[in-house]
């Protein structure tokens, strides 16, 4: 069995086939979905998504960089009051990123820095988004590093030298179509690291692994991910799957 740590199955993308795509999911042996939340456009559309698969959908609940706005305290009061409304699985995903708009930094970090208060005052993990931000994001990791901070860094894309920082902040690697990527880099040195700190996602709908790269993502998918990380490992996919759920289900919690 694999888990999909991080797969956003609610998106528009998959309206028109939703059910036959989580179908092929099941099918390849993936039966636990982590559905972190952008803003509160989307939070309806996880309500459903999780009434229809109960037994499968685990969600999270945060404010994502890119729709940290103007509006961005009464985003915020939004996360927190569905918070004191029913029970999450991680406060994600949250972060900053500095590839889309850089004007927004500042409230960007304040966003990222009042998630993670509200992580630890329910002791979650938090699920970090990171693009084109290392140093600022390790910045604020660092104001808040304590024996409460824990979580996975998503799609992560760094050196080596910045994955060895994310663990320093307990936070486990999250892997997915990126290491299939001739350029992806990762897949270089990912095998120095103890397969004890990886999770695997595919980010559906983003981030393709070859050889769909380009094209729609689907957590189905993940088995190609699981695939590239065993041959990276010079382990048997059964290994890699066993071990990265079992990371999932630790940090999650269940
Ligand atoms: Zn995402």
């Amino acid at each position: 069995m694999l888990t999909d740590t991080h797969t956003h199955l609610y998106s528009e993308a998959f309206n028109e086939d939703r059910n036959a795509m989580m179908q092929r999911a099941f099918e390849e042996g993936i039966d636990r979905f982590f559905i972190p939340a952008i803003d509160s456009s989307y939070t309806k559309a996880m309500y459903q998504l999780e009434q229809e698969y109960p037994e499968h959908i685990f969600l999270m609940m945060g404010l994502h960089p890119t729709s940290v706005k103007e509006n961005y305290e009464e985003e915020l009061a939004h996360v927190e009051s569905e918070f004191q409304k029913r029970k999450f699985y991680a406060v994600g995903e949250i972060g900053i990123d500095l590839y889309w708009d850089t004007s927004t930094l500042e409230i960007q970090k304040i966003a990222f820095k009042r998630q993670i208060q509200l992580a630890k005052k329910y002791s979650l993990p938090i699920v970090i988004h990171c693009r084109d931000a290392f140093d600022e994001i390790f910045d604020v990791l660092e104001t808040e590093k304590d024996s409460q901070l824990f979580g996975i860094f998503h799609c992560f894309t760094g050196t080596n030298e910045q994955a060895l920082k994310a663990m320093s902040f307990n936070m486990k690697l999250g892997i997915g179509g990126v290491v299939t990527f001739k350029n992806g880099k990762i897949d270089q040195f990912l095998h120095k690291i103890d397969l004890k700190h990886i999770v695997l996602e595919t980010d559906s709908p983003y981030l393709s692994p070859v050889p769909y790269r380009g094209k729609r993502n689907e957590s189905s998918y993940l088995r190609l991910i699981c695939k590239k990380v065993a041959e990276i490992y010079n382990i048997s996919e059964e290994e890699v799957a066993k071990t990265t759920t079992q990371n999932a289900k630790e940090i999650f919690n269940i």
